[in-house]
C-alpha cells in the first residue's frame, strides 16, 4: 500500500467516520422525534375526540333532562316547545317522545330529525359499545312519571353520520373511522395516516393521526453525507497528493543522485518540513558535487603529474629534472606546501646537498646540511622516515639547523636504493675522484676533463648508513599534520628518486665505458673523433684556435721486446697519468691507439701548444718510469715525441688536423725523438 493511499485512507477514516456516525445519530434522533411527535399528536387527537364527545353527550343528556323537566310540570306543550328550541338551536338533532299520558296533541310526534333506524349508543354508557350493526346515533333518555303512573320517556339524540364524523374529525384534526366495536389499532389504517389509536369513550372510533414524514429529511441527510464524502475524498486525494508529490520528487532525485547525476535539484514548495528536507537535499547534493569536483580536479592534477613523472622518467637522463618532477608529484600527492630532495654531496660524503626544491620557505640558497646535523641531517643519518610537528624549531629531540626552512610540519623519508655494486677496476687506477658536474646539461656536454672521472664506478655517494639522499616535505596545505600514510606515499617517491639516481649514474657509467680506453682510462678513439669534429666546428664558427698534440713513445717496441708486454702496459698507464697531470680541466686527453696519445687544447694557439708540448716532454723524461715485472721493480727511461697542429692554422677539419699533427710528430721523430715539432702550414 503506497503512502499516498495510506494517507488518503487515514484522512477519509478521520473525516468521514465522524460524519457517518453523526449522520446515523441524527437519523436516530430524527426518527425518535418523529415518533414522539406522532405520539403527542395522537394523544391530543384522542383527548380532543373524548372531550368533544363528552361535551356532546352532556348536551344530549341535558337536552333530554330539560325536555323531561318541562313535561313533569304537566305541560306537554312546554316540553314540545323546549324540544323544538333545542333542535332549532342545533343542540341535538332530534327528541323522541314516547309513552306520554296525553296524546291530544299527537304527542307521539317526535321533534327534529327522524329517529334513525339502527344501533344507538347511550351517552350514559360507561363501557364501549359492544352491540351489533352500524351505529347511527348518540342518544340519552330522561323519564318522567305520568299522572296515570305510566312512565314517559324522552330520548334526545345526535345522528352519527358522515357529517358528524367530519365535524369531529375537523375538531380533532385526525382521521376518524367509526367501527362496529372497539377496534384493534394494528388492524385499522389507511394510506394517509401514520398511526391509529382508538378512543376510550363509548363510541368505538379509530383515530388516525398523520405521521411526520421524515423520509425527505433522511434524503437530505444522505445527500449531505454524500456531498461531504465527495468533498472529503477530493480533499484527501489533494492532501495526499500534495504531501506525497514532494516526497516522490525527492525520491526520484535521490535515485538520480544514486546513478551519479549530482546536478539534480528538487523544487522547494513552501516552507514546511518536506520543503526543508528538499532544501537540505539540494544543499547536500551541491556540497557533494563540489567535493566531487575538488576530488576530480585533484585526481586530474595527480594524473597529469604522474603522466609527467612517467614521461620524465622515460625520456630524460637529466637527474635534476627527474628529481624536480618526483618532488612535484610527491608534493601534489601529499598536499605539501614545500619540499626538497637532498642527495649526499659528491664532493663531501658527510654533507647533504639540495638537488630539487619547491615552494618558498624563506631559504634562498640551495640548502646543504651536514649529516647528523639539524632535523634532516639526523633523519638521513638514522636512515628512518619521520613525520610530525616542528615546535619552536624542535622536531622530536632534534633542533632545526640554520640552513633548514622554518616550517611547522615535516615528513622526511631517507632513501638508499640498491646497495652499491663493486665495479671491476683496472689495475693501477688513480683514486676515485668525484664528479663535479652540475648535471644540468646532457651527459655528452657535461664537463669532460682531460681524463674521464670515475666517481660513479663506485656508485652514487652514500652515508655510512647507506643513505643516498632524503625526500622532505613541509607544511601540509590543509593545515593539519602529515600522517603515516604520507610516509608510505613518500617511500614510493623516494624509491623512484633512488632508482632515478642509480639509473642516471648507471647510464653515465655505461656511456663512459663506451667512450673510454679500458687500459689507461683516457677517452678512446671514438670520443676523440666526436670531440675533434665538434672542436673543428666551434673553431670555424668562432674563428678561435684549438691545438692538437700527437704524442708517441720513442722506441717503445724495444720496451715491449725487452721487458714484455705487461711492462709496456704499465708504461702506457703511467704515461697517461703524467699527461693528465699536465693539462687543464678543459683539455681532453685521448688514447689514439697503440702507444700513441692525443691531447686537444681548446682556445690554444701554436705558441700555447708548444709550451704544453715542452712541459709534457719534460714531465715524461724528467723522472724514470717505475714498472714491475716477474723479477721485481724496475725503473725505465722513457721519452716521447710530440707533433703540434692548430685548428684554423694548419687545418680546418678533424681529419685535417689529425693528419697535420701526425705529420708534425713524424717531423719530431725525424729530428731525433724526445722533442716536439709544430706542423707546417
Ligand atoms: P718509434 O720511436 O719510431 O715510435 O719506435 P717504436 O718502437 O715506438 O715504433 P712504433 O711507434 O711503430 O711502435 C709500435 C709498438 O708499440 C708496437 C707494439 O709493440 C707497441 N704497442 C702498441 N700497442 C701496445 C699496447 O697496447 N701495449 C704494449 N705493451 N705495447 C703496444
Ligand atoms: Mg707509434
Ligand atoms: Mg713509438
Amino acid at each position: 500500500m503506497s503512502l499516498r493511499s495510506r494517507l488518503t485512507t487515514a484522512f477519509l477514516v478521520v473525516v468521514l467516520g465522524p460524519v457517518l456516525v453523526g449522520a446515523v445519530f441524527v437519523a436516530a434522533v430524527m426518527s425518535h422525534l418523529a415518533d414522539s411527535r406522532g405520539e403527542a399528536l395522537a394523544n391530543s387527537a384522542v383527548t380532543m375526540v373524548d372531550s368533544t364527545l363528552g361535551t356532546i353527550c352532556e348536551r344530549i343528556q341535558a337536552s333530554a333532562a330539560a325536555v323531561a323537566l318541562n313535561y313533569r310540570n304537566g305541560d306537554q306543550e312546554n316540553a314540545v316547545e323546549m324540544a323544538q328550541l333545542l333542535v332549532d338551536r342545533a343542540v341535538v338533532d332530534g327528541v323522541v317522545f314516547s309513552s306520554l299520558a296525553t296524546v291530544s296533541t299527537d304527542p307521539g310526534t317526535d321533534i327534529g330529525a327522524e329517529a334513525p333506524q339502527g344501533s344507538w349508543v347511550d351517552c350514559g354508557e360507561t363501557v364501549a359499545y359492544a352491540g351489533s350493526g352500524p351505529i347511527v346515533a348518540l342518544g340519552a333518555q330522561a323519564e318522567v312519571q305520568n299522572s296515570d303512573g305510566s312512565t314517559a320517556v324522552f330520548s334526545a339524540f345526535r345522528e352519527v353520520d358522515q357529517a358528524f364524523l367530519a365535524r369531529l374529525s375537523r375538531v380533532a384534526d385526525a382521521d376518524l373511522i367509526l367501527q362496529d366495536s372497539r377496534p384493534n389499532p394494528l388492524e385499522v389504517g389507511s394510506a394517509g395516516a401514520g398511526r391509529w389509536d382508538f378512543t376510550d369513550s363509548f363510541l368505538p372510533l379509530s383515530i388516525g393521526t398523520v405521521a411526520t414524514d421524515v423520509t425527505p429529511m433522511y434524503w437530505t441527510l444522505a445527500a449531505m453525507v454524500t456531498a461531504s464524502a465527495v468533498c472529503a475524498v477530493g480533499l484527501a486525494a489533494w492532501l495526499a497528493r500534495s504531501t506525497t508529490r514532494p516526497l516522490a520528487e525527492l525520491s526520484a532525485a535521490a535515485e538520480r543522485v544514486a546513478q551519479g547525476d549530482l546536478n539534480v535539484r528538487v523544487p522547494v514548495h513552501g516552507r514546511d518540513e518536506v520543503a526543508q528536507l528538499a532544501y537540505a537535499f539540494n544543499r547536500m547534493t551541491a556540497q557533494t558535487q563540489s567535493y566531487v569536483n575538488a576530488l576530480t580536479a585533484s585526481r586530474d592534477q595527480m594524473r597529469g603529474q604522474l603522466g609527467r613523472l612517467g614521461q620524465t622518467l622515460t625520456a630524460t637522463l637529466d637527474l635534476d629534472r627527474i628529481l624536480e618532477v618526483i618532488l612535484d608529484t610527491a608534493m601534489v600527492t601529499a598536499g605539501a606546501e614545500a619540499g626538497v630532495i637532498m642527495l649526499v654531496d659528491v664532493d663531501d660524503a658527510d654533507q647533504l646537498r639540495e638537488r630539487a626544491g619547491e615552494g618558498d620557505l624563506g631559504l634562498t640558497e640551495p640548502a646543504s646540511i651536514r649529516i647528523g646535523e639539524g632535523i634532516i641531517g639526523a633523519i638521513a643519518a638514522g636512515g628512518v622516515p619521520a613525520h610530525g610537528r616542528i615546535v619552536d624549531g624542535r622536531f622530536e629531540d632534534r633542533l632545526r639547523a640554520a640552513t633548514e626552512p622554518n616550517a611547522h610540519t615535516i615528513v622526511a623519508v631517507p632513501f638508499s636504493g640498491r646497495q652499491p655494486v663493486e665495479h671491476e677496476r683496472s689495475s693501477g687506477r688513480q683514486p676515485v675522484e668525484h664528479e663535479r658536474s652540475s648535471g644540468r646539461q646532457p651527459v655528452e656536454q657535461e664537463r669532460t676533463t682531460g681524463r674521464p672521472s670515475d666517481s660513479e664506478f663506485g656508485g652514487a655517494p652514500r652515508t655510512d648508513a647507506g643513505v643516498l639522499g632524503v625526500l622532505v616535505l613541509y607544511n601540509r596545505i590543509a593545515g593539519d599534520d602529515f600522517e603515516p600514510g604520507d610516509v608510505d606515499t613518500l617511500k614510493t617517491f623516494a624509491g623512484q628518486a633512488s632508482v632515478a639516481v642509480e639509473n642516471v649514474l648507471l647510464h653515465r657509467h655505461a656511456e663512459r665505458l663506451s667512450l673510454t680506453d679500458p687500459l689507461t682510462g683516457l677517452w678512446n678513439y671514438r670520443f676523440m673523433q666526436t670531440s675533434l669534429r665538434r672542436e673543428a666546428e666551434r673553431s670555424r664558427r668562432y674563428q678561435r684556435p684549438s691545438a692538437l698534440l700527437a704524442i708517441d713513445l720513442d722506441r717503445f717496441k724495444t720496451v715491449n721486446d725487452t721487458y714484455g708486454h705487461p711492462v709496456g702496459d704499465q708504461v702506457l698507464i703511467e704515461l697517461a697519468r703524467r699527461i693528465t697531470g699536465q693539462i687543464r680541466e678543459v683539455d681532453l686527453a685521448f688514447r689514439h691507439g697503440g702507444e700513441e696519445f692525443m691531447v686537444l687544447l681548446p682556445e690554444t694557439d701554436a705558441g700555447g701548444a708548444s709550451v704544453v708540448a715542452e712541459r709534457l716532454g719534460k714531465a715524461v723524461n724528467a723522472r724514470k718510469f717505475k714498472v714491475n715485472d716477474a723479477t721485481g721493480g724496475r725503473e725505465l727511461n722513457v721519452t716521447v715525441s710530440i707533433g703540434v697542429a692548430v685548428l684554423g692554422e694548419h687545418a680546418d677539419t678533424a681529419t685535417g688536423i689529425l693528419a697535420a699533427a701526425d705529420e708534425a710528430l713524424y717531423a719530431a721523430k725525424a729530428a731525433g725523438r724526445d722533442t716536439w715539432r709544430v706542423a707546417t702550414a
